[in-house]
């Protein structure tokens, strides 16, 4: 019998081959109630969230989902970042001290507001370290309907390339990874890493039964 562990300062991050990826989340149907990440002990929504920012600004991410850290649950985090524009190399500023505002988002909602498709960026995916591609087709702005921590309905319209982080992690609730959105010739490419990371996954899996 494995036995739970405290709450982590950070927690670990699913791979891409873990089958929690691929599943629809749940909704959260009462914020107040504890939650249980596998392998460690329960907590509340707050503190998950909290230690999900803390993940999310130590892989030096925009946004990380409930299901990347094992949680089948409609929760994300993300965060907008002022643009670096230190010209110095090397004195580049934390990365949290250029955090204009951080977003966690409970069961949002997602309606595109301009349809016009823009695929300028390049994306990668925490759980699909190391590899980033352009080309994934995003809409320009959506509006997330959503509640906050303490249960209250929000509401917030983004374009660019907030619209496209909140795609994202959007689609992580519903079991899609970006590179989904890419031709296979795309994946096909990255077999060797992708085969590792699914090796990796298991092995995660088996570590977190123990
Ligand atoms: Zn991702």
């Amino acid at each position: 019998m494995s036995t739970l562990r405290p709450q982590p300062r950070i927690y670990p991050i699913r791979l891409y081959g873990d089958p929690v990826l691929r599943r629809k989340a749940n909704t959260v149907t009462d914020v107040t109630a504890p939650l249980q990440v596998p392998g460690f002990e329960e907590t509340s929504l707050r503190q998950v969230a909290n230690t999900m920012l803390e993940t999310m600004f130590e892989a030096r991410g925009v946004g990380i989902a409930a299901p990347q850290i094992g949680l089948s649950v409609r929760l994300f985090v993300g965060v907008e970042y002022e643009d670096d524009e230190e010209e110095n190399e090397g004195q580049e500023k934390p990365l949290k001290s250029r955090v204009l505002r951080d977003f966690v988002m409970v069961n949002p909602v997602l309606t595109v507001t301009n349809r016009k498709k823009d695929s300028s960026y390049t994306e990668g995916c925490l759980s699909i370290p190391n590899i980033y591609e352009e080309g994934v087709r995003r809409a320009r702005a959506v509006r997330v309907d959503y509640q906050d921590l303490d249960g209250n309905l929000k509401s917030i319209e983004a374009d660019d390339y907030l619209a496209r982080v909140f795609q994202h992690e959007v689609d992580h609730l519903n079991g899609i990874l970006f590179l989904d959105h890419l031709p296979t010739s795309v994946s096909n490419q990255y077999r060797k890493e992708l085969s590792a990371m699914q090796r990796q996954a298991r092995a995660d899996l088996k570590e977190l039964e123990r």
